[in-house]
């Protein structure tokens, strides 16, 4: 396989390589929920070449996310689009080469399974821990890693989950699942670049995996 001209750049670095960008390309990655994280996510592993990309998210673009969500345009807000519809419109034009499947629903306890089976990674741009300690269940009974990520006001976390590398998020918040807090983008806002300084991380913690340098996620 010779690495196209668009992935050359990534391919020079040494930590991915030829070897790497073909790990990549045969990848395939979920990303659920498409807001803040999630579209951010989505915009930088679409660009990366990954094979194939799963887009989740039951929500409907509004007014409110274009300040951060960064594959919605004005047209997108004013048709009310599934964010997944519109997250794939935006990046088919983006990358034509990704193979991408759409999932405009929320993800429960019936359909976790079937929607993160065979994939290399999952990513989240969720904003409850009740679907985090859904995917965190599925995906440690697959052995698919995982990474967390949230973000409000000025600040931001994300956490890396391998199997049988890392703890999971029930290792490390146990018992959060029923957790709901005050504080949303809602009621305390969220700063643009908070947004996407996570999904950067979240990003390249996945570009990791996919090159299989799953022991050098952040711990
Ligand atoms: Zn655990």
């Amino acid at each position: 396989m010779i690495i196209p001209e668009r992935y050359s750049r990534q391919a020079l670095v040494s930590e991915i390589g030829e070897a790497g960008q073909k790990a990549i390309r045969q990848s395939r990655v979920v990303v659920i929920g498409l807001g803040a994280l999630g579209s951010n996510i989505a915009n930088i592993l679409a660009r990366a070449g990954v094979g194939s990309l799963c887009l989740v998210d039951r929500d409907f673009v509004d007014w409110t996310n274009l300040q951060r969500q960064g594959l919605y345009e004005e047209e997108d807000a004013a048709n009310s689009l599934p964010k997944a519809v519109a997250a794939k419109n935006r990046l088919a034009r983006i990358n034509s080469e990704v193979d991408y499947e759409v999932i405009v629903d929320d993800v429960n306890s019936g359909n976790v399974e079937k929607i993160i089976s065979g994939a290399t990674v999952v990513l989240d741009g969720l904003d409850n821990f009740y679907t985090r300690a859904l995917i965190n269940e599925a995906c440690v009974k697959m052995g698919i890693p995982w990474i967390y990520g949230g973000c409000i006001a000025t600040y931001g976390s994300t956490a890396t989950f391998v199997p049988g590398i890392t703890p999971c998020f029930n290792c490390l918040f146990p018992g959060v699942s029923g957790h709901t807090s005050p504080f949303t983008c809602d009621t305390v806002g969220v700063l643009g670049p908070i947004a996407f300084m996570v999904a950067a991380w979240e990003a390249s913690e996945a570009l990791k995996i996919l090159v299989g340098k799953q022991d050098q996620v952040s711990r």
